[in-house]
């Protein structure tokens, strides 16, 4: 019985290790809505990089044959600048990113990555040269240096800390009994959604991509920690070609430039002085941020 009882048992802590390992492949994909339809061209070549600028070119798309969410979308972000993508909620704004990263391809229209197609090149190229902080950052079942090292296989301890100060975590992370070996996740240690976003940030730094997409998460962190987030998000942005989706505007008032989206349209581009000075739906939807500032700061 025992002799049964030993490779069974060694079997089921198999099987829950892949199973585990599954459910956060399968976490990460439904996180990311990655459809997994996209394929590689034939005589798909790997990205060339020279500065990485963006171009998207009269881009439409549809989810599933539904309804166009984006309806011609043309916007450029030359190498190392930061392009703002603001909007109301279900404006496109997401849908953009993640037709960057090429998780669908699009109905018409183009998008390249120095003069080439992204459906061009090989998808591993492409993801390699691409960093994503996204809203809400999946964290693996294992300790926090594995999560920070993910994406960057082979990365020193030296270099985990380095990235972890840049992110302002080390001083935690060094609070901890276990320190980089601390488990994380649902049977870890449980972060904090700002937490975490510095996980993420830090995990881009190591990754080093010349581009970068920024699904600003900072709703919901109070004053102090939007702070430091929103410093280490300028410097991961440093020099790198930057999309970023903003929900608040006051997150990217620097931005290089600021396009409006509605219902899948460009309707106002410029810097932050520009298009207060229009008078148009950036002012109005600024506006109407600085009120609920006051409102909430008075409640
Ligand atoms: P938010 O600010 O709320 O994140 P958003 O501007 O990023 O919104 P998107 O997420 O790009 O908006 O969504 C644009 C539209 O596409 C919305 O109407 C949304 O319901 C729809 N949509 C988004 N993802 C899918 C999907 N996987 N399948 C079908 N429709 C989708």
């Amino acid at each position: 019985m025992i002799q049964l009882f030993i490779p069974l048992n060694f079997l089921g802590f198999v099987y829950r290790e892949i199973r585990e390992a599954l459910t956060n492949i399968e976490r990460l994909f439904t996180l990311l809505r990655a459809p997994l339809k996209v394929v590689d061209a034939e005589n798909a070549k790997a990205l060339q990089l020279h500065g990485a600028s963006v171009r998207f070119h009269d881009v439409h798309y549809r989810y599933d044959q539904g309804r166009e969410v984006l309806k011609g979308i043309t916007l450029e972000i030359p190498a190392g600048q930061t392009l703002a993508i603001v909007g109301a909620s279900g404006a496109g704004k997401s849908t953009l990113a993640r037709l960057l990263f090429r998780f669908y391809d699009l109905d018409s229209g183009s998008i390249s990555i120095d003069g080439q197609d992204i459906r061009s090149v090989t998808q591993d190229s492409l993801r390699r040269a691409i960093g994503v902080v996204p809203q809400d950052t999946v964290l693996f079942n294992a300790s926090i240096g594995y999560n920070v090292a993910y994406g960057a296989p082979g990365a020193s301890e030296d270099e985990i800390w380095r990235v972890l100060e840049l992110a302002q975590l080390d001083t935690f992370v060094r609070s901890l009994p276990q320190k980089l070996d601390t488990p994380v996740g649902e049977r870890g240690l449980k972060l904090s959604g700002g937490e975490k976003q510095r996980i993420a940030i830090a995990r881009v730094l190591l990754k080093n991509p010349p581009i970068l997409i920024l699904d600003e998460a900072t709703a919901s962190l109070d004053t102090h920690a939007e702070r430091r987030i929103l410093d280490a998000l300028n410097l991961v942005a440093e020099r790198r070609t930057t999309l970023a989706i903003a929900h608040r505007l006051s997150t990217i008032v620097h931005a290089d430039n600021i396009a409006v989206i509605d219902q899948g349209e460009v309707v106002e581009q410029g810097t932050h002085a520009q298009l207060l000075a229009r008078q148009g739906a950036y002012a109005r939807l600024w506006a109407d941020q600085q009120r609920e500032r006051i409102e909430v700061a008075e409640a």
